[in-house]
């Protein structure tokens, strides 16, 4: 990995290493599986700190996770993180899914509370027998397992259901407590969201990383519903960029890339050294984004 130069606040240039992980989603057919693999192929040489896998709404990919999860442990030299969301499961099943995890060698969660199983915007209701909450969840991650390391979600635009700020903060809060040790955030397009979000973060002494999701928008009418669904505001001067290219896929990739990598440098030239890409599962955009950051791939760190 190379070194990129990041401006110190005194104007002196410091150098820094960035850090990155990559999220994939589990893949439902044979053709994706193949896609996926390609993907990770292609991306493993940049020496990720980690990849994750997402974990299907309700637990509905409960076993392709597991799947995937087990290939990377198996097939790369890469650190897999296994999504797990507590929403809709007794802390008996929990806990199993844990266990076999910790028995195959996984040794970094990504612990989430999930969606309500009636929808996004409607009210939460707990399994009667879960953990009731996603710090509950990380603090029986931590209890069963001391050596998983337990990452959780951040909404630099607040979650949905929280009423202000302080609330939300107050869950996050409660999540660095019960022993998690990186919060990786939500999509945001606006980097500003995002440093006033860590100044809140900071001020109420919550020292973990806040690490950016950065979500290169491939294919951008999709995409805007599918965040605009979580929360996530979709300025103008983005829509704007992408105005008349619906039927142009090749300069829509090339929109992408360069609105990716504009946030990222900024970021960087900000001092924020660690990134989270949601890949889509997909290698183009985010390999372009981390060479303009300055990543080269390392030979040593090939997927298999
Ligand atoms: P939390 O952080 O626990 O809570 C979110 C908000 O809900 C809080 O800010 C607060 O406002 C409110 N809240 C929760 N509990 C309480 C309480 N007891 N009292 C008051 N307010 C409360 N979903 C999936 O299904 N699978 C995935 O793989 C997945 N991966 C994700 C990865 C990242 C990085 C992120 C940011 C999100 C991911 N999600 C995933 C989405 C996530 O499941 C949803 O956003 C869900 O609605 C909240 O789960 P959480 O763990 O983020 O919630």
């Amino acid at each position: 990995m190379s070194e990129f130069a990041i401006p110190a606040p005194d104007g002196q240039r410091v150098l820094k290493s960035p850090n990155i992980s990559f999220e994939f989603f589990p893949p439902k057919t044979e053709e994706m599986e193949r896609s996926l693999w390609d993907t990770i192929n292609r991306l493993a040489p940049l020496a990720p700190n980690f990849v994750s896998v997402t974990y299907g709404a309700g637990g509905s990919t409960r076993e392709r996770t597991h799947s995937t999860i087990a290939r990377i442990l198996a097939e790369t030299r890469l650190t897999p993180a296994a999504h797990l969301t507590c929403v809709g499961a007794s802390r008996g099943e929990i806990d199993e899914i844990v266990d076999r995890y910790h028995d195959i060698g996984v040794r970094h969660i990504v612990a989430l509370r999930g969606d309500p199983a009636t929808g996004i915007g409607t009210a939460y209701v707990g399994h009667p027998d879960g953990y009731k909450t996603s710090a509950d969840l990380v603090a029986g991650i931590k209890k069963r397992h001391p050596d998983i390391e337990v990452s959780v979600s951040a909404y630099p635009e607040k979650h949905p259901e929280a009423l202000d700020f302080d609330a939300d903060i107050d869950r996050l809060k409660a999540k660095v407590d019960a022993g998690a040790a990186r919060a990786i955030t939500q999509v945001f397009f606006d980097n500003d969201l995002y440093f006033r979000y860590l100044d809140r973060v900071r001020a109420r002494g919550i020292e973990i990383p806040i690490v950016p999701g950065i979500m290169p928008m491939h294919n951008f009418k999709q995409a805007r519903n599918f965040v605009t669904r979580a929360g996530t505001t979709v300025p103008d001067w983005l829509a704007e960029k992408f105005e008349g290219l619906d039927d142009d896929a090749e300069t829509r990739k090339l929109v992408a890339a360069t609105v990716a990598a504009g946030q990222v440098q900024k970021l960087a030239k900000h001092g924020v050294d660690t990134f989270h890409f949601y890949t889509m599962n997909r290698a183009d955009l985010v390999l372009a984004i981390c060479h303009l950051l300055g990543i080269r791939p390392k030979s040593a760190a090939k997927a298999a």
